[in-house]
């Protein structure tokens, strides 16, 4: 145990009835409620609050003993404590040992310490010394107030992650209290956890109470035994609960939709009919899919493709396919400017086979609506698209057979499980329907092995032919009108031009775009200083009327998520029809849609936006013949983040690539949105470093579940405890 003493600089002593004693009260507050918003509930979730690094209070040197600039501890008697004028007004502390003198200066301090530290009061301090000013001395140390005679720790003093309001001191003596109480027995059989990691009551006594001779570096490396151990358990956990996921979906019943080669069902001839034929990895994703709807239990699968893959073609021969088998399709987009795309589209190709498409959005009221209501239900139309409306309780889909979820990452989880629910209810009574998402932004492999244990996952690697590679070019900002002056040879040429902006007006502090960024990690970014920044930025209908100035008799239209649905949709169709040669639009154009003709896109402020943000509005341009260019126009100065944003995008038209360096730059948590990931992310273990980690946990996780399930449910138990619930959705 650390000395009881309080440590007088920093922190305020514990109270003495301590945190259980808290616990147990109905509302906690303070430092107990802050431990209880970090997820410090239990003794045991205390027991795996991990330190991050370590101080050394073991020893003491003789002050004659200092080196210049290496971090040590004194323990001597205060002489005096002053606070001084010059050069700057700083609490002046003189220490003496018997070996010499010592001058502790406080630039901040609290009245308090100058109280405290009284001539003639034994401390201990512990920083760098230097020559300053005053001689020998050590600037802001941190000094505790000790009994003569007191013993030092036998341990290194643990540093743990805390937040405002939970001092350190009142941390660690929780920690301390739960380490003696929390059952940290072994609950793993014999032989399952890997060769040369230490049992796990031993690796936490290691990790939060290192012996004195322990090199602090080598435990804050977190390849150390102790931690490996420590990752290894928390994988395993997650893996048990997907595990069990996968399982009780496996035993759900789901139709059997077989894919028909018949000549006159609906999936051959829409073949037949399609403008073009598939590619290769098209061909052998639509197998993957046809394989698992043609099984008894509910297809479970992502499809996932760069932008301009081809996707929706793939959803259309799936819903063929259901339609075929006498089963009801639905299509779900996250906006209505897709949901609208997508129906034109699948209109297109279905109607003229004779298989009807109806489609619900938000905005879509009244009769219009009851009309799309009443061919869902005499079974007119087999596939419905749209957007969440398509889930409401109003929408009968008794024969929902296949469900599709369009950019599946933009809905919530609840939204995706009402959807999966949807059929429960109908005639279809025990059946659930087959599930297919569909993501441009690719999940990399570790993340999907770790989070979607029960999801399977499809992958178009290849682009259709004749499509040339996106040009993406980083200019400052302040070039922009030399990018104005590019448009206008665009136009020339009978091309389309994107223009993305953050914000919709000057009056807009709730931008579409993310705070700066990209997820505010890099930054202190608080919601003030993030509208500051924010207020400064071009929006868009500035910029459509710069744009209408400078190209006069052209037609510059403005897209934003606050126009009324039908006002959308005229903007819309008329950059579609290319009638209107330039959008300026927010990111509402950001997924899916797909306008061929359009081969320039200019995005403002780029370094705003995160990494999977930019690649799919990149994604707009490209989709024909003709060579396109991205401009990433970006404000100075740039963070780090930003920077390593731009340079990606730079050097790379590949969404994996994208990705991966996406999740490099951000980390999981923010990869998968901190909403749905919530308290469910790893806290240790990292996806990319513990990899082989990860692949043991995930061979062990059936064994266990088979021939130890209470072993298995323990383990869930300490690890996740009542958080077990964020992993099933
Ligand atoms: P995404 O995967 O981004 O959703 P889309 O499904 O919108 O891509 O397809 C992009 C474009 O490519 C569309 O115009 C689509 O009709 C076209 N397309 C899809 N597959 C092929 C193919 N095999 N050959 C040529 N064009 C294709
Ligand atoms: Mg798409």
């Amino acid at each position: 145990m650390p000395s009881r003493a309080a440590d007088a600089a920093t922190d305020k002593p514990a109270r003495r009835d301590g945190p259980r004693a808290q616990a147990s009260r109905p509302a906690p507050s303070g430092p107990a409620r802050v431990m209880q918003k970090l997820g410090l509930r239990r003794d045991i979730d205390l027991a795996l609050h991990l330190p991050l690094r370590y101080e050394d209070e073991t020893r003491v040197l003789a002050i004659a003993a200092l080196r210049e600039g290496e971090p040590a501890q004194v323990e001597a008697e205060v002489r005096s404590a002053r606070v001084e004028p010059r050069p700057r007004r700083q609490l002046v502390v003189r220490l003496a040992d018997a070996s010499g003198e010592l001058v502790l200066r406080f630039l901040h301090f609290h009245p308090a310490l100058e109280r405290q530290l009284a001539a003639g009061v034994r401390i201990r301090a512990r920083g760098e010394a230097r020559t300053g000013f005053f001689g020998r001395e050590m600037v802001h140390p941190a000094v505790r107030v000790v009994v003569p005679g007191t013993p030092l720790p036998q341990v290194l003093t643990p540093v743990y992650p805390t937040a405002a309001g939970l001092p350190q001191a009142y941390l660690r003596k929780a920690v301390a209290s739960a380490l003696e109480r929390a059952p940290l027995g072994e609950l793993l059989p014999p032989g399952s956890v890997p060769a040369g990691l230490p049992a796990f009551a031993d690796a936490l006594e290691l990790l939060h109470r290192p012996p004195a001779a322990a090199a602090p570096a080598a435990l804050e490396d977190r390849r150390h035994p102790a931690w490996q151990r420590l990752k290894f358990d928390e994988l395993l956990a997650q893996q048990l609960t997907q595990l069990a996921v996968r399982r009780a979906h496996a035993r759900r019943a789901a139709p059997r939709l077989r894919a028909s080669a018949d000549p006159g069902s609906l999936r051959t001839r829409l073949v037949a009919a399609l403008p073009f034929t598939l590619t290769a990895a098209q061909c052998r994703v639509v197998a993957e899919i046809e394989a698992d709807l043609a099984r008894a239990q509910p297809m479970h699968r992502l499809l996932q493709g760069d932008v301009g893959a081809g996707k929706t073609v793939v959803a259309a021969l799936a819903a063929a396919t259901a339609i075929d088998a006498g089963w009801q399709c639905a299509l779900m987009a996250p906006t209505e400017i897709l949901a609208e795309q997508h129906f034109r589209k699948l209109v297109d190709w279905l109607e003229p086979l004779g298989a009807g498409v109806a489609w619900l959005t938000g905005s879509r009221k009244g009769r219009a609506r009851r009309e799309q209501l009443a061919r869902i239900a005499d079974g007119t139309a087999a596939l419905v698209v749209g957007t969440h409306a398509v889930i409401q309780e109003d929408v009968g889909l008794p024969r929902l057979g296949l469900a599709i979820v369009d950019e599946q990452h933009r809905f919530g989880v609840a939204q995706r499980l009402a959807l999966r629910r949807k059929s429960a209810a109908g005639d279809a009574g025990t059946f659930e329907p087959h599930l297919l998402t569909m993501s441009a932004t690719p999940i990399p492999r570790t993340l999907a092995m770790t989070y979607y244990a029960d999801l399977d996952v499809s992958t178009i690697d290849e682009l259709p032919p004749g499509r040339t590679p996106v040009l993406t070019k980083l200019v400052a900002q302040a070039r922009r009108d030399e990018v104005v002056a590019r448009i206008a040879g665009e136009i020339a040429l009978g091309r389309q031009v994107y223009w993305v902006c953050p914000l919709i007006d000057a009056a807009d502090d709730d931008s579409e775009a993310p705070p700066p960024g990209g997820a505010g990690v890099d930054d202190g970014g608080r919601a003030g200083a993030a509208r500051r920044a924010l207020a400064e930025l071009r929006n868009a209908t500035e910029t459509q009327a710069m744009l209408a100035a400078a190209l006069p008799g052209r037609e510059v239209g403005l897209l934003h998520g606050r126009l009324p649905a039908a006002g959308k949709a005229a903007v819309m169709s008329r950059f579609v029809s290319g009638a209107m040669p330039v959008l300026v639009a927010t990111t509402v154009i950001e997924v899916g849609v797909d306008v061929p003709n359009a081969s320039l896109m200019v995005v403002e402020h780029a370094e705003r936006f995160g990494l999977a943000q930019l690649h799919q509005l990149r994604g707009r341009v490209g989709r024909g013949a003709a060579a396109s260019v991205c401009v990433l126009l970006y404000g100075t100065p740039l963070s780090d983040t930003g920077k390593a944003r731009l340079k990606a995008m730079a050097e790379t038209n590949d969404g994996f690539e994208i990705a991966r360096r996406d999740l490099a730059i951000r980390g999981p948590g923010e990869l998968l949105g901190a909403r749905q990931s919530g308290e469910a992310l790893l806290r240790f273990a990292d996806l990319d470093a513990d990899e082989a980690l990860l692949r043991q946990a995930r061979a062990l996780a059936p064994r266990l579940l088979d021939h130890h399930p209470e072993a298995a449910a323990a383990h869930v138990e300490r690890w996740l405890g009542s958080r077990a619930e964020y992993l099933q959705a």
